[in-house]
């Protein structure tokens, strides 16, 4: 038995999962937030007991070397060296990274090279590897790609149709995000459906703050609706998702408090998508409470939403000619048994039916009726838990 820890390391934050490996049991959790602001909180959980500390904590090495103290502290870890292996989840892998990897120096430097691919994942996730590699240097050390999943897109889904020389040149090709989530959920799929996953046609919507739905086909991503960046897509909490990108320049144009293109990206990413429809919240259960009191804003952002999930489901319906199963999973997902019946209520054409009784706030599994062609899942998410199995499984190469 030995100890690895899952790491998700944010510009300010840091958060991590400590687990019994092989047994995937899970010891403690918790979260690092406001890393080099004033007043930085520190959460474990552990044994159903919650503890938090407010303090400053001036950078990640800093977050890393609490982390263990508290660990030790609270009596969840005697020794550093019971923890024998790290995993870190790495947003943008680009087109090097196909896999999880060891990390040496070499990785470092190229994940840190890809920045220009997430400017504020990557950075933040270095520091995170380098807070590791100094205050415990002799553990595995491994990095999990979010892009690694979607690396065996076919080229047709991949590039934009743009210029050949800014894909050959600059790389401009889509490249997807949550791949760890979509590769989990689609693995949980095929044992509740009782088929290898080569053989089944699925699509997965990972429905959180971010929105990412994945065509999986011979057990491999076929298409994703994430692309250079986590931008694109249905429509999201905060992000716009897919829009015409004619509206960039005369936005840019129009609206004084927007300088540059810089400017507009940031509306774009942090002020539009639920938030920016119903100039409420961009949290779905807000949204949900104001549709329910007949808040117009809040009822038209809903409906957005789920169309734009509809669209992407239609396409990929297309794309993959059949479906056996739609997987719902993230907060969104998982939680609103409302968001599954809006979405599926209008893809009956397809097969998809629910069965109002399976189609209930903590379902998991099979929600679908009896005898519908096309199967309608659940299936909670756990990248933390596929990140730990990485560590594992690189440690005994
Ligand atoms: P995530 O990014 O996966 O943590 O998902 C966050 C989203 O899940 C937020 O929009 C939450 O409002 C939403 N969510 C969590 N629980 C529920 C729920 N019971 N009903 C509706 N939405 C929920």
């Amino acid at each position: 038995m030995s100890k690895t820890i899952s790491i998700n390391a944010g510009s300010s934050s840091l958060k991590w999962q400590l687990y019994e490996m092989p047994a995937e049991k899970v010891l403690a959790k918790g979260i690092i937030e406001r890393i080099g602001l004033n007043d930085s909180i520190s959460t474990v959980k552990y044994d159903g007991k919650s503890d938090s500390q407010t303090l400053d904590i001036a950078d990640h090495t800093q977050a890393v070397k609490l982390l263990l103290d508290d660990l030790q502290k609270h009596g969840i870890i005697k020794d550093f060296a019971e923890i024998t292996g790290v995993g870190h989840r790495v947003v943008a892998g680009g087109e090097y990274f196909k896999e999880s990897c060891l990390i040496g120096d070499v990785e470092i430097d190229k994940i840190e090279a890809l920045s220009a691919l997430a400017p504020l994942h990557n950075p933040a996730h270095v520091a995170g590897i380098r807070a590791f590699k100094e205050l415990l240097p002799d553990i595995t050390s491994v990095a999990v790609f979010d892009t690694a999943f979607h690396a065996s897109m076919p080229e047709v889904s991949y590039r934009y149709p743009l210029p050949t020389k800014y894909y050959e040149e600059y790389q401009a090709r889509k490249y997807g995000a949550h791949g760890t989530s979509h590769q989990y959920v689609a693995n949980e799929a095929a044992k509740v459906l009782g088929k290898p996953l080569e053989e089944l046609k699925l699509i997965t919507a990972h429905i959180g703050n971010g929105v990412s739905l994945t065509a999986i086909k011979d057990g491999k991503c076929l298409d994703t609706s994430m692309g250079f960046t986590p931008l694109a897509g249905p429509m999201m909490g905060t992000r716009s998702g897919d829009i015409d990108p004619a509206l960039i320049p005369y936005l840019i144009e129009k609206d004084p408090d927007v300088k540059d293109a810089a400017d507009l990206i940031n509306v774009l990413n942090k002020q539009s998508g639920l938030l920016g429809v119903s100039e409420t919240s961009s949290d779905m259960r807000e949204i949900q409470d104001g549709k329910a009191k007949g808040d117009p804003k809040a009822s038209l952002a809903f409906d957005m939403f789920v169309n734009r999930l509809q669209r992407f489901i239609g396409q990929y319906v297309a794309e993959l000619n059949g479906l056996d199963a739609l997987v719902f999973t993230a907060g969104i997902g998982e939680n609103s048994a409302e968001i599954r019946e809006a979405v599926v209520s209008g893809l009956s054409w397809f097969g998809m039916l629910l069965d109002p009784a399976k189609n209930v706030f903590g379902a998991e599994g099979d929600i679908s009726k009896d005898g519908a062609a096309v199967r309608v899942l659940v299936i909670p998410t756990d990248e933390e838990l596929v990140i730990a199995r990485d560590v594992e499984r690189l440690k005994k190469v």
